[in-house]
Protein backbone atom coordinates (compact mmCIF):
# COMPACT_ATOMS: atom_id res chain seq x y z
CA UNK A 1 0.00 0.00 0.00
CA UNK A 2 1.48 3.47 -1.16
CA UNK A 3 2.43 5.87 1.84
CA UNK A 4 2.97 2.83 4.33
CA UNK A 5 6.20 2.41 5.74
CA UNK A 6 5.94 -1.68 6.90
CA UNK A 7 5.24 -2.02 2.83
CA UNK A 8 7.91 -0.16 2.24
CA UNK A 9 10.32 -2.21 4.23
CA UNK A 10 8.97 -5.44 2.78
CA UNK A 11 9.38 -4.13 -0.63
CA UNK A 12 13.33 -2.89 0.45
CA UNK A 13 12.30 0.24 -0.46
CA UNK A 14 13.62 1.33 2.81
CA UNK A 15 16.19 -0.53 4.70
CA UNK A 16 15.29 -3.02 7.78
CA UNK A 17 17.53 -5.20 10.01
CA UNK A 18 15.90 -8.25 8.66
CA UNK A 19 15.81 -11.27 10.88
CA UNK A 20 13.42 -13.49 9.20
CA UNK A 21 11.33 -13.94 6.05
CA UNK A 22 9.00 -16.19 4.13
CA UNK A 23 6.62 -15.85 1.56
CA UNK A 24 4.01 -14.53 4.33
CA UNK A 25 5.84 -12.74 6.90
CA UNK A 26 8.49 -10.62 7.13
CA UNK A 27 10.44 -9.97 10.48
CA UNK A 28 13.18 -7.07 11.45
CA UNK A 29 14.44 -5.42 14.39
CA UNK A 30 12.79 -2.14 16.03
CA UNK A 31 14.69 0.91 15.53
CA UNK A 32 14.04 1.99 18.89
CA UNK A 33 14.28 -1.40 20.79
CA UNK A 34 12.86 -1.36 24.92
CA UNK A 35 14.71 -4.57 25.35
CA UNK A 36 17.90 -6.62 24.10
CA UNK A 37 15.84 -7.96 21.78
CA UNK A 38 12.70 -6.13 20.17
CA UNK A 39 11.65 -7.91 17.16
CA UNK A 40 8.84 -6.35 14.74
CA UNK A 41 6.75 -9.48 12.88
CA UNK A 42 4.61 -7.95 9.85
CA UNK A 43 2.48 -9.74 7.10
CA UNK A 44 3.57 -9.13 3.83
CA UNK A 45 0.03 -8.14 2.49
CA UNK A 46 -1.13 -5.00 4.35
CA UNK A 47 -3.74 -5.09 6.60
CA UNK A 48 -4.30 -2.07 9.25
CA UNK A 49 -5.10 -3.76 11.96
CA UNK A 50 -6.54 -6.45 14.07
CA UNK A 51 -9.74 -5.30 13.40
CA UNK A 52 -9.67 -5.51 9.55
CA UNK A 53 -8.55 -9.48 10.33
CA UNK A 54 -10.82 -12.25 8.87
CA UNK A 55 -10.28 -15.63 8.16
CA UNK A 56 -12.23 -15.95 4.63
CA UNK A 57 -8.95 -15.39 1.88
CA UNK A 58 -6.24 -14.81 4.57
CA UNK A 59 -4.74 -18.69 4.86
CA UNK A 60 -1.10 -16.82 5.51
CA UNK A 61 -2.28 -15.29 9.16
CA UNK A 62 -3.19 -18.89 10.17
CA UNK A 63 0.93 -19.46 10.14
CA UNK A 64 0.96 -16.44 12.46
CA UNK A 65 1.79 -18.21 16.20
CA UNK A 66 3.87 -20.91 14.57
CA UNK A 67 6.11 -17.81 12.56
CA UNK A 68 6.06 -16.62 16.19
CA UNK A 69 7.55 -19.43 17.92
CA UNK A 70 10.28 -20.03 15.19
CA UNK A 71 11.60 -16.39 15.23
CA UNK A 72 11.51 -15.81 19.55
CA UNK A 73 13.57 -19.37 19.30
CA UNK A 74 16.01 -18.37 16.35
CA UNK A 75 16.24 -15.15 18.50
CA UNK A 76 17.02 -17.37 21.60
CA UNK A 77 14.33 -16.58 23.65
CA UNK A 78 12.94 -20.13 23.98
CA UNK A 79 14.03 -20.81 27.84
CA UNK A 80 14.30 -17.16 28.56
CA UNK A 81 10.17 -15.95 27.22
CA UNK A 82 9.52 -12.91 25.46
CA UNK A 83 6.29 -10.64 25.49
CA UNK A 84 4.13 -10.70 22.59
CA UNK A 85 2.47 -7.23 22.15
CA UNK A 86 0.03 -6.23 19.27
CA UNK A 87 -1.20 -2.38 19.81
CA UNK A 88 -4.68 -1.52 18.04
CA UNK A 89 -5.49 1.63 17.39
CA UNK A 90 -4.40 4.93 18.05
CA UNK A 91 -4.87 4.59 21.77
CA UNK A 92 -3.65 1.52 22.20
CA UNK A 93 -0.51 3.18 20.77
CA UNK A 94 -0.62 1.76 17.86
CA UNK A 95 1.34 4.16 15.33
CA UNK A 96 2.06 2.25 12.26
CA UNK A 97 -1.33 1.10 10.51
CA UNK A 98 0.29 -2.04 9.13
CA UNK A 99 -0.61 -4.98 11.60
CA UNK A 100 2.94 -6.05 13.26
CA UNK A 101 3.57 -7.85 16.68
CA UNK A 102 6.06 -6.98 18.58
CA UNK A 103 8.38 -9.54 20.45
CA UNK A 104 10.45 -7.99 23.47
CA UNK A 105 12.98 -9.74 25.34
CA UNK A 106 15.78 -10.85 26.65
CA UNK A 107 15.30 -8.67 30.43
CA UNK A 108 13.20 -9.19 32.82
CA UNK A 109 10.15 -7.00 32.05
CA UNK A 110 7.93 -8.06 34.94
CA UNK A 111 3.80 -7.46 35.01
CA UNK A 112 1.74 -5.17 35.82
CA UNK A 113 3.95 -3.43 32.50
CA UNK A 114 2.33 0.18 34.21
CA UNK A 115 2.29 -0.56 37.92
CA UNK A 116 2.42 2.75 38.52
CA UNK A 117 -0.36 4.02 37.04
CA UNK A 118 -4.09 4.16 37.85
CA UNK A 119 -6.27 1.34 37.28
P1 LIG B 1 3.37 0.61 17.20
O1 LIG B 1 3.52 1.79 18.10
O2 LIG B 1 2.83 -0.63 17.89
O3 LIG B 1 2.56 0.96 15.97
O4 LIG B 1 4.82 0.20 16.75
C1 LIG B 1 5.49 0.78 15.69
C2 LIG B 1 6.93 0.46 15.88
O5 LIG B 1 7.60 0.62 14.65
C3 LIG B 1 7.65 1.33 16.91
O6 LIG B 1 8.16 0.51 17.96
C4 LIG B 1 8.77 1.99 16.08
O7 LIG B 1 9.98 2.12 16.80
C5 LIG B 1 8.90 1.03 14.92
N1 LIG B 1 9.42 1.61 13.69
C6 LIG B 1 8.98 2.72 13.05
N2 LIG B 1 9.70 2.93 11.94
C7 LIG B 1 10.60 1.91 11.85
C8 LIG B 1 11.63 1.57 10.93
N3 LIG B 1 11.87 2.30 9.83
N4 LIG B 1 12.39 0.46 11.18
C9 LIG B 1 12.15 -0.28 12.27
N5 LIG B 1 11.19 -0.02 13.18
C10 LIG B 1 10.42 1.07 12.98
ZN1 LIG C 1 1.52 -1.71 4.67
Amino acid sequence: MENCIFCKIIAGDIPSSKVYEDKDWYAFKDIEPCAPVHILVVPKKHVKSIMEMTNEGNPEFQNFFPTIKHIATEAGLKDKGFRLVVNTGEKAGQTVFHFHAHIIGGKDMGWPPFPEEAK
